[in-house]
């Protein structure tokens, strides 16, 4: 019989999940062969550039119980989760040799290294159908064509606002899987241990509590629990520049990177919540930030590696200054500006930080510091529990001056930040130490 490889990437998730639902039946009916799910973990000793490991503790913690998660909906079908811990790529290849799999199906990633990883598959005589499935959007519903995407945020915004075009509905999720290869002795399960989360009760985000883990259950409820208050969601275009508790935005990030959630699962919840608690400015600022992350993504798929250049999109720019001592300060939250260290020292001690203190701290690095801004990214990627390569690359370019900024570049003056967004100095307090 053939077997087949589904290659989790960044949608871990059977709710919505249209390759997946493609892969396993068809009107109904189970499709005939075998079905490995596969997860390939980033090596836990990699290190970046910088001099730092690619994936910090609180994003290895929380990706383990999304994982955890997953191959729990996966057993309840009949099926298991292989983890494989060798380099991605020869990892599938040596997989597929053991199994006698020809096929990989997976998520398309419009980010370079992601690219890479499926090209050197395909060089190595692999099939490799990836499918686009994490925007809101299907690229054929867009008012442009992708090489005529807005670069700018607005133009993007207000041209998609102008149809009548909204995300189609999410899929159901998928209710039988094929069964799993039988040749080849495949170990499914954990490779990575689960790490006990010795959470920290100030976070914005607190993981370590079973209602914020990374499974689509939690995700779920977590997004039921935000969009059934008549308060929370009419309240956030006042709330989400705060900066201390669960509450002030919608923290759906960390599902929403990982792909616990979907786009669409989350906007049929706002719509929900919509029509039964009416629209507000609140529900409508979801909406307008849900599209930054989508705009991002397309961003990504118009421009591609240009993203990634030193230089990013302009064309002039000189090659970023950087100095490592200031660097580390930064990291470490010693830079000595008490705002900008309380901000480094809850995302180092949480891995979660506000949109505000994101703008506020990496401003900071690259405009105060005059470091360079791929560094800071590098930073984030190994920091945050929400990480996603589209939405990270394109707010480091955008504050550097290297992205879509219609203004080149956003500086905050650390001191009006604070003043504004701190005036009682409690979220220096919080994080003095
Ligand atoms: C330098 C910098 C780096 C960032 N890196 C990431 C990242 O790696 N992953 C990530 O998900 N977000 C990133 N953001 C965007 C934003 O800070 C987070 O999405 C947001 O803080 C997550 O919290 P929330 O879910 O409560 O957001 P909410 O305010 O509740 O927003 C709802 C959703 O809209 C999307 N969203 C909101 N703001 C943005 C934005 N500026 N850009 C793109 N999408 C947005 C997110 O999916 C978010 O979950 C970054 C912002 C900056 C300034």
């Amino acid at each position: 019989m053939s077997a087949i490889i589904y290659w989790f990437r960044n949608d871990l998730r059977l709710d919505d999940q249209p390759a997946l639902t493609e892969l396993s039946s068809a009107n109904g009916e189970l499709l005939p062969g075998e079905l490995l799910p596969v997860y390939c973990h980033v090596d836990p000793n990699e290190q970046t550039r910088w001099g730092f490991p690619r994936v910090g503790v609180h994003r290895r913690r929380l990706l383990r119980s999304a994982l955890d998660g997953l191959d729990a909906e996966l057993q309840l079908r009949g099926s298991r989760l292989l983890e494989v811990e060798a380099p991605t790529v020869a990892g599938l290849i040596e997989l597929c040799q053991r199994i006698g799999a020809e096929r990989i199906v997976c998520e398309d990633i419009a980010a370079p290294e992601e690219q890479a990883e499926v090209d050197a598959l395909r060089a190595a005589g692999l099939e490799v159908h990836s499918h686009w499935q994490s925007t809101l959007f299907a690229e054929s519903q867009l008012p442009f064509a992708v090489d005529k995407l807005p670069d700018q945020y607005t133009r993007f915004r207000v041209a998609l606002e102008r149809t009548d075009v909204l995300p189609t509905d999410p899929l159901p999720p998928v209710e039988h899987l094929p069964p799993l290869p039988t040749s080849g002795e495949v170990n499914t399960g954990q490779v990575q241990p689960s790490e006990a989360a010795d959470g920290d009760e100030r976070s914005a985000f607190p993981y370590f509590r079973a209602e914020f883990a990374g499974s689509t259950q939690a995700g779920m409820a977590h997004m039921r629990r935000y969009f059934d208050s008549s308060l929370l969601a009419p309240t956030y275009k006042s709330t989400r520049n705060g900066l201390i508790g669960t509450d002030y935005s919608t923290k759906l990030s960390p599902w929403l990177a990982s792909g616990a959630l979907s786009a669409r699962r989350v906007y049929a919840a706002l719509v929900e919540h919509e029509r039964a608690h009416g629209r507000s400015d609140g529900s409508y600022w979801i909406w307008f930030e849900l599209l930054w992350r989508e705009h991002f993504r397309w961003l990504h798929r118009k421009h591609g590696p240009t993203l990634y250049r030193a230089r990013g999109l302009r064309r002039q720019a000189a090659t970023p200054e950087h100095d490592p001592q200031a660097f580390q300060r930064w990291c470490e939250g010693r830079t000595g500006h008490a705002f900008v260290d309380a901000g480094m020292r809850e995302l180092a001690a949480t891995g979660y930080l506000s949109n505000r203190m994101r703008q506020v701290v990496a401003s900071y690095l690259v405009h105060e510091l005059k470091c360079d801004y791929r560094a800071g990214a590098a930073w984030f990627e190994s920091q945050l529990i929400d990480y996603d390569v589209y939405s990270n690359q394109g707010n480091w370019l955008y504050i550097a001056g290297r992205g879509t900024d219609p203004r080149g570049g956003r500086r905050f003056n650390p001191d009006n930040q604070a003043d504004h967004y701190d005036a009682d100095g409690r979220y220096r307090e919080l994080w003095s130490r």
